[in-house]
């Protein structure tokens, strides 16, 4: 029992947000949007609920959503998917990610993952029997270097776990990053899983490169993306896995006890929205830029150092310049300096945020904490207004 509570801890999420509906305060911790997502997507949804898409659809995802997700990807990344043998539908890209290491991984083999991590990471990768090797990422710019990589990868790496853009910290990572990691890859011979749901949620004119069209990555990578945060509606749990056809056979066998199908309705509202005009993702980009940059210049003016954020609903801010010797002397706050502050913040100033430290799986950083900005400008300005005597 207790081996079992140490390999799956508590979400963050769900402890923040909990805190959060406590305090009746603004919730800046678990990343959503708080306005109800495109209508038309909705609409579409709807009808297609009432036109009775509601019974199993195939295990693979409806044929017009696997078109639909080659088609986007080829307009939008160039690549070359065939929607029959390389795009498989999943509740989520989180199963997409559970079942990947299910699939692919097995007890005793390891498995490089990049820290801070995304907090379901981990208890995954251990309860899949797998052994992490972990990657530092350093802030304020949080570079993939080749010393931290060749510390991390052995001949026995059988599988990369990497996520780009990158939460918690909204790193974008270059393309001589990425073809650095490729170069390990291919090395050791490791299938690299790649977590792309923020893929459209990047910012300051920058395009999404994804592992996947690297030449030497094409057979060896699974790329995985997220509906509910393409069009901001995370509450959806439509994702989309492609990998090659020998690698897609694996991953849809474990698909297939995981969840086995995702609703219908939704895959097809999903098949719609992926079509919408160039125009429209770019404006959601430039909103969710300006909620970015709104959320920044408030943070500042209160005396925060705010760390850059190139992508995701993300950015963080660095602790370390403010005073906060009074959180060491309270006994109640024991624990990292970043979690004692957002427990503080929620309490006394109606606040939420995420602890960074909550990404580390030993030896973390405890100065940063992580605000999401995509909220409507009076969500931002109503917790930058009570913020307003916290530094
Ligand atoms: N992806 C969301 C975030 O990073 C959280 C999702 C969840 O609550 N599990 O905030």
């Amino acid at each position: 029992m207790n081996s079992l509570f140490a390999a799956l801890p508590t979400t963050v999420f769900e402890t923040m947000s909990r805190l959060a509906r406590e305090h009746d305060a603004v919730n800046l911790g678990q990343g959503f949007p708080d306005d109800p997502g495109p209508r038309d997507l909705r609409e579409k949804a709807a009808e297609a609920v009432l036109n009775g898409w509601n019974q199993y659809p195939p295990m693979m995802g409806t044929p017009e959503l696997r078109r639909a997700v080659a088609d986007h990807y080829r307009e939008w990344q160039g690549l070359d998917l065939d929607p029959d043998t390389e795009v498989m539908v999943t509740s989520g890209a989180t199963e997409a990610i559970a079942g990947a290491l299910l699939a692919l991984i097995e007890p005793g083999d390891e498995v490089v993952l990049f820290q801070p991590l995304y907090d379901a990471y981990l208890p995954l990768v251990r309860r899949a029997g797998g052994v992490p090797r972990l990657v530092r990422l350093v802030p304020p710019l949080w570079r993939l270097t080749e010393e931290a990589l060749a510390q991390a990868f052995t001949p026995r790496t059988r599988l990369v776990l990497f996520n780009n853009p990158h939460n918690p910290t909204g790193r974008v990572f270059d393309e001589g990053e990425l073809a650095l990691l490729a170069g390990f890859c291919a090395r050791t011979g490791a299938v690299l899983v790649s977590d792309e749901v923020w893929e459209h949620v990047i910012f300051d004119g920058r395009e999404h490169c994804s592992v996947l069209s690297l030449p030497e990555m094409r057979g060896r990578a699974v790329k995985i993306g997220s509906a509910g945060k393409i069009f901001g509606m995370t509450g959806w749990k439509v994702g989309f896995v492609c990998a090659a056809p020998e690698l897609m056979r694996v991953l849809s066998r474990a698909h297939q006890f995981l969840t086995f199908t995702t609703p219908p309705a939704l895959q097809q509202a999903v098949a719609y929205g992926l079509g919408k005009e160039r125009d429209w993702f770019l404006a959601t980009r430039a909103g969710l830029q300006r909620s970015r940059d709104r959320l920044a210049e408030g943070l500042s003016r209160l005396g925060f150092a705010v760390l850059p954020s190139a992508g995701t609903y993300f950015l963080n801010v660095d602790l370390a310049p403010l005073d906060l010797s009074p959180l060491d002397a309270a006994p109640v706050d024991a624990g990292p300096r970043d979690e004692a502050f957002c427990r503080r913040l929620v309490a006394r100033e109606g606040v939420a945020a995420i602890p960074v430290s909550a990404f580390y799986a030993g030896q973390p950083v405890d100065s940063v904490v992580r605000f999401c900005f995509a909220k409507t400008d009076a969500t931002i300005d109503r917790a930058l207004e009570r913020m307003g005597g916290v530094s």
